[in-house]
């Protein structure tokens, strides 16, 4: 299932990049998935959910949110949204197939619990 080894992926790359000591401190994971990345971010959060008891971090939940595709037009040096697949810029009318946003898969941050307040005196 596709979904269910890009957890395992997100899982084993978040567990290279926060000291290993962190690890039983991670709640969230928040990720971003791009609109082309051709990833369900709602299945992504489920497969994490079946995966995270085998992950270093199995009271961590993944959290994703969803980016638009935007396109870059050059000769308005601007971006836009293509409408219904038409990759052409809505103010000129020039075709672009420079996709700046929309096609990524990646964690952006990862919050732990909050550290446990010392015992007042
Ligand atoms: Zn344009």
């Amino acid at each position: 299932m596709h979904e269910a080894s890009l957890a395992q992926q997100i899982a084993t790359s978040v567990a290279a990049a926060i000291p290993p000591d962190r690890h039983g401190d991670v709640r969230v994971i928040r990720c971003l998935v791009g609109e082309l990345s051709g990833v369900q971010p709602l299945l992504l959060e489920g497969a994490f959910a079946v995966v995270a008891a085998l992950t270093p971090f199995p009271q961590a939940r993944l959290a994703c949110e969803a980016v638009p595709t935007r396109v870059h037009c050059a000769p308005c040096d601007g971006t836009f949204a293509p409408v219904h697949s038409r990759y052409a810029c809505p103010q000129c009318g020039t075709p672009s197939s420079d996709v700046v946003a929309g096609t990524e898969l990646l964690v952006s941050h990862v919050v732990y619990e909050a550290p446990a307040t010392a015992p007042s005196p």
